[in-house]
């Protein structure tokens, strides 16, 4: 038998960040009940979020969020999409008891984005783009929950109609390493812009893996599964491993597969099937009349353009041109508000190397064991700023700035004041250090002599007295180049 190839394409749903839901004014979040306890968690109540939009009933008539259809233009911005200035709802119909309307409202044709796509970095190690299809927005369904003990099941519309973006990718991918290495990257994006808050123990960044296998050098795509609603990195790369397994050992058997929908069981690590898988059609979308188009004009498209921040790759491309390690770049995209205070805090310093190194090594540390960003801390950029300062010019030795920094983190204030009341500045005032050099080599007249007669290593018998006259206040390389001077005229 021929050597099978993996092919897998993804989709992938994020739930957006709104207030509110996609057609409706219910809150897409559990609310606080204003008798309860102030420290109590908000309870969620089942159908406690429900209006007659969301739960299906006739007559009603459905409003589009506006804050919903700006964060799917942006995820399509800063993925490389079309933004479409119009696109159109359709009806996805079918019946489940959660889905009271009988049909999910969502977009077949045109979506609000097409194309666009994300590089990752292939098992070889070189860039691959993997190209998207679309994304298009859609609504959540409501949650059945099964009494098992009672026999009965109940239904939570909650969550009903709760906005979301469906990305779908071509499938371009091979393993399921690049599979973990995108899904983890494009999360990092949409949670980066705030497009998604991307829980993925709440469900609110969760991916379909439709995989097939073929012929290496075979164009045509084979017979996929399709294994839904995995929540976790790791759990889509586990599924994957094991299908190749099972329909690489269906076509050693010469078993002919059939199209289905499948189910990831993490206990078990194998994948069970749920259903055959129905056809597009199956669903008879239609226009949703009681929806106008979704419309983004050039002028919202070009303002949420201008409103986009730095993506992180864009972020790190930007350190590393400063003169930032990868390890200094990663850390800093790693924690929120860092690069943001590595921006206010640069032209204070002037040196992007020395500024990068303290926030690696002291700043960032103490903000992440305190869970702030380091904006919110006692240090501001200025701060830091001037502590870098003073060791730029030797005032503070970099063991005396790093002694004190746990005090400056906890109490805040001037790092000078700080470091002079705390006695451990160093002498860089030339006229001081001159001073005292004079003395010490006036009374070392033998020293100074075998010093003058080409003893060189002697020098160091003078820097010691130097800083023990100081009571180790004087800067050590100031002192020497001093007293070399002083020594040679
Ligand atoms: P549906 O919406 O019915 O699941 P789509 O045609 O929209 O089907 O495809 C969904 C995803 O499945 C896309 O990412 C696509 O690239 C991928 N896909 C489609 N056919 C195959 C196949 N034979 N093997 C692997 N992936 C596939
Ligand atoms: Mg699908
Ligand atoms: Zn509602």
């Amino acid at each position: 038998m021929a050597e099978m190839e993996p092919v897998i394409g993804l989709e992938i749903h994020a739930q957006l960040n709104t207030a509110t839901k996609l057609f409706c004014s219910c809150p897409t979040e559990a609310v606080l009940d204003a008798t309860a306890p102030a420290d109590s968690p908000p309870e969620d109540r089942p159908n406690s979020r429900v209006c007659e939009v969301c739960t299906g009933q006739p007559g009603a008539l459905p409003r589009t969020n506006a804050r919903a259809v700006e964060l799917a233009a942006t995820a399509g911005l800063a993925l490389g999409c079309r933004v479409n200035e119009y696109s159109v709802f359709s009806r996805k119909n079918y019946f489940y008891p959660d889905l009271p309307a009988g049909f999910q409202t969502s977009q077949l044709d045109p979506p609000i984005c097409e194309g666009g796509g994300l590089a990752i970095t292939d098992g070889e190690g070189r860039e691959k783009r993997i190209r998207l299809n679309r994304i298009h927005l859609e609504d959540d369904a409501g949650k059945c929950v099964h009494d098992d003990q009672r026999g009965r099941t109940l239904v939570d519309l909650n969550r009903a109609g709760t906005p979301l973006i469906e990305i779908v990718t071509e499938p371009d991918f091979r393993s399921s390493g690049e599979v973990m290495e995108f899904l983890k990257k494009l999360h990092n994006i949409l949670v980066h812009l705030e497009v998604t808050k991307g829980r993925l123990e709440e469900g609110e960044f969760r991916c379909d893996v439709n995989i097939s296998l073929r012929p290496r050098g075979v164009e045509k795509l084979g017979t996929r599964s399709e294994i839904k609603n995995l929540n976790s990195f790791r759990h889509a790369g586990q599924a994957i491993e094991y299908e190749i397994v099972r329909q690489g050992g269906l076509y050693d058997q010469g078993a002919t597969l059939v199209q289905e929908t499948r189910l990831f069981d993490p206990a078990r690590q194998e994948t069970r099937s749920l259903r055959s898988k129905e056809d597009a059609h199956d669903y008879r979308y239609f226009p949703q009349p009681d929806l106008p188009p979704v419309h983004v004009s050039p002028g919202a498209l070009a303002r949420l353009k201008a409103a986009m921040p730095e993506l992180p790759e864009q972020a790190e491309a930007r350190l590393l041109a400063l003169g930032l390690t990868e390890e200094q770049a990663a850390v800093f995209l790693d924690r929120r508000g860092a690069v943001a205070y590595f921006d206010q805090a640069r032209p204070l310093l002037g040196d992007d190397r020395r500024l990068a190194a303290l926030m690696v090594e002291l700043l960032l540390p103490a903000c992440q064991r305190d869970g702030l960003s380091p904006l919110e801390c006692r240090v501001p950029p200025a701060a830091l700023a001037a502590l870098g300062k003073l060791m730029a010019d030797n005032t503070l030795s970099r063991r005396a700035a790093y002694d004190l920094f746990p005090e400056l983190f906890e109490k805040g204030g001037d790092p000078g004041e700080l470091a002079r009341s705390k006695g451990v500045l160093q002498i860089s005032d030339t006229g001081a250090i001159s001073d005292m050099a004079a003395e010490i080599i006036a009374a070392n007249p033998g020293e100074a002599r075998k010093y003058r007669e080409g003893q060189e290593k002697i020098l160091s018998f003078f820097v010691g007295q130097l800083m023990k006259k100081s009571k180790g206040a004087a800067n050590p390389k100031l002192a020497g180049e001093v007293l070399s001077k002083l020594l040679k005229s």
